[in-house]
């Protein structure tokens, strides 16, 4: 019989990690809140689509005019078959994989029609959805006698809100997450302090050439080069329904490759292909550039603690209840959404023994 008083979780951030925290909540009896900053979920899982907009902290955004039925997936965009959570998820949610290249297993498996399947599949099943457009700007811990509690406070427009709640779920990026406590415990501040980002650019474009004549899938490659510089080509060479290519550089290819303002950065890399990869006819069309530090709410492509951070990880890892964390930075597959489902697991397996449902 369901609980008549059952308990509020309020979930902070719509990434992987606190999508499947909430869902995994929710089929535990508990009643969820998810509060979402930006106007769309997924976070890092984003899939960009003709009329979609890149916003960008320092310049104008950008509109991606690719043709109708192009995607690009701007954060992640392959599952590794031994990510036995996303595999099951995957299964579960109904989406289809398939491998990137099917002489090269190594590579991986994508979602047909886009990664955003996932966030989209799992908000669909909560029952109270996602509040996008709610950024929140103060954590403060309440104690007494007889509870302890967290006050999350809000703001929708430019209106701010509070509300309580039996536990909290943090699953932000883990390097946005210091400036919002207030009156916090030493060792979780402190903790906070030793997380280290990392930035990543994608650079894609629809290719203008005749899909006829195949794609150069050979230049698919799994490593970035010297360059820290990666390929990606698309996944069906004959017939070519997907014509977006992407370069997909590490904060080195930031560096040697990227330098400069965005238009320039488009420049330099498509001169790079060019140049070094030997692409010399193919067309370069709507050129959308995605520099993850420049992403409100996101301002790194990762987030991380050093390994001789290993007390911290330890203590952001235990939380400071009412409040627990989920990131990908706190599990053993740091950078992947494996590592953000397996860091939320562990933290929906606190909040049920702290509620003790
Ligand atoms: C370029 C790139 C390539 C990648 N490639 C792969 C790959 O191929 N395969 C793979 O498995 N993984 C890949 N990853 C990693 C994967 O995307 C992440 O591990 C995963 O998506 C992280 O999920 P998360 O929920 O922990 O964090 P996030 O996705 O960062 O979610 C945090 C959420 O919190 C929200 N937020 C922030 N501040 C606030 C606030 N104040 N109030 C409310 N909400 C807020 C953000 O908007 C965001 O939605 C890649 C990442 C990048 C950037």
């Amino acid at each position: 019989m369901a609980d008549r008083n059952p308990k509020h979780v309020v979930v902070l951030g719509a990434g992987m990690a606190g999508l499947y925290a909430a869902w995994q909540l929710q089929q535990s009896g508990c009643t969820v809140t998810v509060y979402e900053a930006q106007d769309r979920i997924g976070g890092r899982n984003w899939t960009l689509r003709k009329g979609d907009l890149v916003p960008d902290t320092s310049t104008l955004a950008q509109a991606c005019n690719f043709s109708g039925g192009q995607y690009f997936n701007a954060g992640a965009w392959r599952v590794m078959p031994h990510h036995r959570r996303m595999m099951s998820l995957a299964m579960e949610l109904g989406i289809a994989l398939m491998p990137i290249h099917v002489s090269q297993p190594a590579m991986g498996l994508y979602a047909a029609g886009g990664m955003d399947a996932f966030p989209h599949g799992m908000a669909s099943r909560l029952t109270s959805g996602v509040r996008t457009g709610c950024q929140v700007l103060r954590l403060i811990p309440e104690r007494n006698n007889h509870f302890s509690r967290a006050v999350v406070e809000y703001r929708v427009g430019d209106q701010t809100h509070a509300t309580q709640s039996d536990a909290v779920l943090v699953a932000l990026p883990l390097g946005l997450v210091r400036p919002l406590l207030q009156r916090w415990a030493p060792g979780v501040e402190s903790a906070l302090h030793q997380v280290q980002s990392a930035d990543a650019i994608k650079v894609a474009w629809e290719a203008g050439d005749d899909p006829e004549s195949g794609w150069p899938v050979n230049s698919m490659s799994d490593q970035p080069d010297q360059s820290g510089l990666r390929l990606i080509w698309p996944h069906d060479p004959v017939p070519a329904v997907q014509r977006v290519v992407v370069a997909y550089g590490n904060s080195h290819a930031l560096q040697e490759v990227f330098r400069g303002s965005r238009v320039r950065a488009v420049e330099q890399a498509e001169s790079y292909l060019r140049q070094f990869r030997g692409f010399s006819d193919l067309k370069f069309l709507h050129a959308l550039a995605v520099q993850w530090a420049r992403i409100p709410f996101q301002r790194a492509a990762a987030y991380r603690l050093r390994p001789e951070s290993n007390a911290a990880l330890q203590q952001l890892r235990q939380g400071q209840a009412p409040v627990f964390f989920a990131a990908d930075g706190l599990s053993s597959f740091n950078g992947w959404q494996e590592g953000a489902l397996e860091s939320a697991e562990a933290a929906v397996q606190q909040v049920s023994r702290y509620l003790q449902i």
